[in-house]
């Protein structure tokens, strides 16, 4: 995945640059970068962020960076920003983008041209924010550049592009990750997520639409290119990886996991002792599944902060597993002889889920109940890169299909629709294979209602199958 922020300011801007940044740590663990114009060059700076925090490794070069306008992303993938000399001038680029046609956009645009080349990284792929700076090199404007950028990608792409006039902030075509301009006296921001804002004195100030491009100066905000009509915005956003204080389309991530948890309760009749959350992000859902059912809310494991803190998991899945497991302490108090109920975001591969489950019962509880926040995950995505090592083969509901039917079945619509054998046999037997006393996930109706901005506008293919 990733998070991207920039500012723009009639004074030095570098700390709002730090500290915005670093607050989309929680949407990737790769590397962290940061591009400040000093007036006449870029500072920038780009390190791995693998072992360590955003923070540590940027603060002592804070000192030396001065300006009054930056941009900074935090990366799943590759190192950014890249900082580019071209005919249009000097810039500095980063995005949040998976292109699934990299190779034939190179291809098919560049191959034939003998000025061109790519940089390969150390696995023989191409920078795919280089892929970007290319195709908005060969157009006459940064306007240009961008809309061809939209044209050509497919997947996703949101772009922040520095220049020495401001910064240029080009949402993806179909909106399926959010950027959100924040305001205060001489200055203005641009973020994935709007929780950056309280804290560094911006306020809400206009959220780009699916395609829109502006450019952000410290005298005001010009709107380059118009949104288009379609939207597809990730509803995983909410349900999952976006953070709790953050809004968007006008939806508090932490108000719809509230809502959705009640939901979840109003169509449920277990007898249970507690309810809880798994952390962090099934803490709103299961608030709001315990006002809703008036069960006493707790958390009869907590999360080990002090050096566990990232909440976003490695790649690696056994790392993910050994962290996830080292993370959590339970309190044997709140677990013994409890009938449990947890609320989580969802159940991908169910591994972590099933470590989880197991140590509940070595400290005695009496039964665990689960309650994804979301349908079973039937397909991957194709659109964003926060699953790139999830291959569909190793989600919990297509082992169970493959189990069930012996073979991938040649449709797997029954396996989407709550109100078929099919799905109660799936469901059934991820249950039984996570060893849990009952398992009910949240309906896909019931989701789309707790977000409330309309199916139309929301992706929801890793659930359906089904492009808009
Ligand atoms: S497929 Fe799922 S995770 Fe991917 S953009 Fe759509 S809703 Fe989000």
């Amino acid at each position: 995945m990733g998070g991207l922020f920039g500012v723009v300011s009639k004074e030095d801007c570098v700390m709002d640059v730090y500290f915005g940044t670093d607050y989309h740590s929680h949407l990737g663990t790769s590397r962290g970068g940061m591009a400040v114009w000093s007036g006449k060059s870029f500072n920038k700076s780009i390190h791995n962020i693998e072992n360590t925090l955003f923070r540590a490794k940027f603060e002592a070069e804070l000192a030396n960076t001065k300006g009054n306008m930056g941009i900074g992303c935090i990366s799943d993938t590759e190192p950014q920003p890249l900082t580019v000399r071209s005919h249009l001038g000097q810039y500095a680029l980063s995005t949040v983008a998976k292109i699934n046609n990299l190779n034939d956009i190179v291809d098919k645009e560049f191959s034939n041209r003998k000025n061109i080349h790519f940089m390969e990284t150390s696995k023989g792929a191409i920078n795919p924010t280089e892929l970007v700076s290319v195709i908005i090199d060969h157009e006459d404007s940064f306007k240009d550049g961008l809309l061809k950028a939209q044209e050509l990608i497919e997947g996703s792409c949101s772009i922040l592009l520095l220049t020495p006039q401001g910064i240029y902030a080009s949402r993806d075509k179909m909106g399926r990750t959010p950027l959100i301009v924040g305001r205060k006296a001489g200055a203005y921001c641009v973020s994935s997520e709007s929780c950056t804002f309280p804290n560094l004195g911006y306020v809400f100030n206009y959220e780009l639409g699916p395609g829109e491009i502006i450019l952000l100066t410290p005298d005001g905000m010009e709107k380059i290119a118009p949104p288009r009509d379609k939207m597809q915005i990730c509803a995983f956003l909410w349900v999952y990886y976006g953070y709790p204080s953050s809004t968007y389309e006008g939806v508090s991530v932490e108000v719809m996991r509230n809502r959705n948890g009640a939901l979840l309760a109003k169509n449920d009749n277990v007898e249970i002792d507690l309810v809880a959350g798994v952390p962090d992000s099934g803490v709103g859902h299961a608030i709001g599944y315990s006002n809703q059912s008036k069960v006493p809310y707790g958390r009869p494991f907590i999360k080990y902060t002090p050096t566990w803190s990232r909440s976003f998991m490695p790649q690696n899945q056994e790392i993910r597993n050994l962290v996830a497991r080292m993370k959590l302490m339970p309190i044997p108090e709140l677990v013994s002889g409890k009938r449990l109920l947890f609320c989580d975001d969802s159940i991908v591969r169910g591994t972590q889920m099933r470590e989880t489950v197991d140590l509940l019962y070595k400290c005695n509880a009496s039964e665990v109940h689960i309650r994804p926040a979301c349908p079973p995950i039937v397909f991957g995505c194709k659109y964003l890169n926060f699953s790139v090592s999830r291959s569909e083969m190793d989600l919990a509901a297509r082992q169970a299909i493959i189990k069930l039917e012996g073979k991938e079945p040649e449709s797997l619509d029954a396996y989407c629709d709550p109100s078929t054998e099919q799905y109660g046999c799936m469901v059934d037997y991820i249950g039984k294979r996570l060893n849990l006393s009952t398992l009910k996930y949240q309906n896909i109706y019931d989701m789309i209602d707790a977000i409330g901005i309309g199916k139309d506008k929301l992706c929801t293919y890793c659930w359906t199958g089904k492009e808009a």
